[in-house]
């Protein structure tokens, strides 16, 4: 940080130049150009360095507000056209947008670096944190003075200068091997894909498939059909394909993908596992699960385990009764020997046999607009007052974007809230929530938030229709998004959403219950064209199926968590051998190897923790779903969908976001620690209630 670099000069008319004029600081969208994004984040990134150097520069002794606060208001610029440029990456790229996103990753990744690893700043920072109990400071302003500071730690700031450099090499050639790991196995599961000649082995599949499967075919110059892999274990078509050995192929091929020849990730997990070893040795931890997890609400390994230990047997037990059920149905067809190849193809048998529900034929009562009005904000309303009001003079970064105004129940304006619904060209996949403008009481500021969905839009004007899928996901987004709405911090670091990993999924989650509520169900799902509600005995089934399968569901993810957490505590000196036996003896120390249930991900295509964020953090699905079940609970016991309950979650839970310790906040709701059988009940492994 020392080298301060003379600012590009920015051109006077770039509209992020200066705050927006417009409600809530809403970007300009219609008069920002991708120039414009790129320019002003050079600027920013000079502007934010000049900060710092004034900050290490200062001649006072270092406290709050001369070194934290300071930093915490630093990147103003950086910030602004950040936000506005990685959403447009996310939600409207274009060839010219992922050029200046190649150009600038990497000096973003370097500023960042530059910052946490300037060992002047962090002297000053260190010093703020040695007094920060005889300093008098809020309980906010000393959060923010131990987060910064363990930023700083988990980042290298303690380490001298080889530790740094030594640090540099091993960061450089994790994320290289990070991107082959990635890179082989979309190679391998190409190369995977499975080739069919006969057109009647593909019996089961519909027309739909079978011609997407000979479309596959044709893109690749094969002869016949292909049957392309996707990501985890389970295959959807090995639901449908009646032809047994057909089945066994496609799933030899998924969890034989990267394993071995040209494109063998299993040399590059060991090597991952061991420099993540290594580098969390040089960072202060004994592995590094311990490091991930100083950053994570469940703190220790010792507490994932615990919970993991009190799912691990029961779900066991439940596929195993699944799997008895799927036996029965798969002798009847002369098959005595009920194999993993089997077990999605008879588990869908069992399905319809048990529960009548076709899930396609929902469609109609689920309108977007519908289920988002009288659906989403009206739970909304109910719960926490909110009210929306469409506010159409304020555009979006596309015509597809519609911009509501929040106020809460005393008329005052709380945000901005944008829903961008609609699948197209340039838009990632998924869906998801995130931030133009975040709430703070020190920048004064309240949030702009956007929902992103990837609807299908119904053929000219008609009324687009969603799944049951998509119903859950848009109160899912929405969830994150009363989180950023709900916001009431002093300092940005901790607004709304900036919780930890294992925390963030737990609002959005816990805002999935209103969907099949009985009252919110009535207020939107009214049948398109006839205005017929979705009759109840529908609803009924509904509920009954999503227990069906969830022994197998329930296995499958642990098993591939607890083969996360192995790779992860692993130290520099653990001899691995083969990368196959590890995993197997892993699952076996932790009575997660089961012969017919695979894990989720095996090894060398796990591509969440070896090219992806969440190395020894694939448990956090499931801990927030703890947090979540739990509090489903509290707002059953306390009658359900009333603004009294509302009111509490949103005070001592969605209002603090970072600013407490999140079990903190969690207890300041439920009176106590979570108790995991909640969760239990819900995915079928304890007798019900
Ligand atoms: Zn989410």
């Amino acid at each position: 940080m020392s080298a301060v670099q003379p600012a590009p000069a920015p051109s006077a008319d770039n509209p992020l130049l200066a705050p927006s004029p417009l409600p809530l600081q809403l970007p300009p969208f219609a008069a920002i150009t991708l120039e414009h994004c790129r320019e002003a984040l050079l600027a920013g990134m000079a502007e934010q360095r000049a900060e710092v150097a004034a900050i290490v520069g200062s001649a006072e002794r270092p406290d709050l507000a001369n070194t934290v606060v300071a930093l915490e208001r630093s990147g103003r610029l950086y910030r602004r056209a950040g936000a506005v440029f990685h959403n447009l990456a996310s939600s409207v790229s274009s060839p010219r947008l992922r050029e200046i996103e190649r150009e600038l990753a990497p000096l973003e990744a370097a500023h960042s670096d530059a910052l946490r690893l300037d060992p002047a700043l962090f002297a000053r920072l260190d010093a703020v944190h040695a007094g920060r109990h005889e300093a008098g400071l809020d309980p906010e302003s000393l959060r923010l003075v131990e987060r910064y500071h363990l930023d700083f730690v988990l980042s290298g700031a303690r380490l001298d200068e080889a530790g740094r450099a030594r640090l540099g090499e091993l960061n450089q050639e994790l994320s290289a091997l990070s991107t082959t790991f990635g890179q082989q196995l979309q190679l391998a599961t190409e190369a995977a894909a499975v080739v069919v000649t006969d057109r009647a082995q593909l019996d089961g599949l519909g027309d739909a498939e079978v011609g997407a499967a000979a479309r596959a075919a044709a893109d690749r110059g094969v002869e016949g059909f292909l049957l392309p892999l996707l990501l985890p274990t389970g295959q959807p078509v090995l639901a449908k394909l009646r032809d047994r050995a057909l089945r066994r192929r496609v799933f030899e091929a998924s969890v034989g993908r990267a394993s071995a020849g040209e494109h063998d990730n299993g040399p590059v997990a060991v090597r991952i596992a061991r420099l993540r070893a290594e580098r969390a040795r040089l960072l202060g931890f004994p592995t590094h699960a311990d490091l991930v997890l100083a950053d994570s609400t469940a703190r220790t390994t010792e507490a994932v385990d615990a919970m993991l230990a009190t799912m691990v047997a029961p779900a066991r037990a439940n596929a195993d009764a699944e799997a008895a059920a799927l036996a029965e149905v798969a002798a009847r067809d002369g098959v005595p020997d009920l194999a993993p190849w089997d077990w999605a193809y008879y588990s869908e048998r069992v399905r319809a046999e048990r529960y009548a529900v076709d899930t396609a034929a929902l469609r109609p009562w689920f309108e977007l607009d519908r289920v988002l009005v009288d659906g989403v904000f009206r739970a909304a309303e109910l719960l926490y007052g909110y009210r929306f009001t469409h506010r159409p003079d304020l555009a979006g970064y596309h015509p597809d974007v519609r911009v509501w105004e929040v106020s809460d129940a005393q008329g005052e304006t709380v945000g901005l809230y944008l829903g961008d619904f609609y699948a197209r060209e340039g838009k990632r996949g998924g869906a998801w929530m995130s931030s133009f403008v975040t709430q703070s009481r020190l920048l004064d500021t309240r949030p702009v938030v956007v929902n992103n969905l990837n609807v299908s839009r119904a053929a000219d004007g008609r009324p687009t229709l969603l799944t049951l899928d998509e119903v859950n996901t848009l109160f899912h987004e929405f969830g994150h998004t009363l989180h950023g709405l709900s916001s009431a911090v002093t300092y940005p670091r901790f607004a709304g959403t900036s919780v930890p990993r294992d925390f963030v999924e737990f609002p959005s989650q816990v805002n999935e219950m209103w969907a099949l509520w009985p009252e919110v169900l009535a207020g939107y799902a009214r049948h398109v064209e006839t205005g017929e509600p979705l009759p109840a005995s529908v609803v009924e089934a509904i509920e009954a199926a999503q227990l069906w399968g969830e022994g197998f569901a329930t296995l499958e993810y642990l098993a591939a968590t607890l083969l996360d957490q192995a790779w992860h505590r692993i130290t520099p000196e653990t001899e691995i051998g083969d990368p196959a036996d590890f995993e197997r003896a892993a699952l076996e120390a932790a009575g997660a190897a089961h012969d017919l249930v695979p894990p989720r991900y095996r090894t060398t295509y796990f591509q969440h923790v070896f090219a992806g964020g969440y190395a020894a953090g694939y448990y956090s699905y499931i801990w927030s779903e703890v947090l979540d079940a739990d509090t489903v609970e509290w707002f059953k016991e306390n009658g359900g969908l009333r603004r009294e309950n509302g009111d509490a979650f949103r005070e001592r839970l969605l209002s603090v976001g970072g600013s407490v310790d999140p079990l903190a906040a969690f207890r300041a709701v439920r009176g106590r620690d979570a108790d995991p059988t909640p969760l239990l009940r819900r995915r079928g492994l304890l007798p019900a209630a």
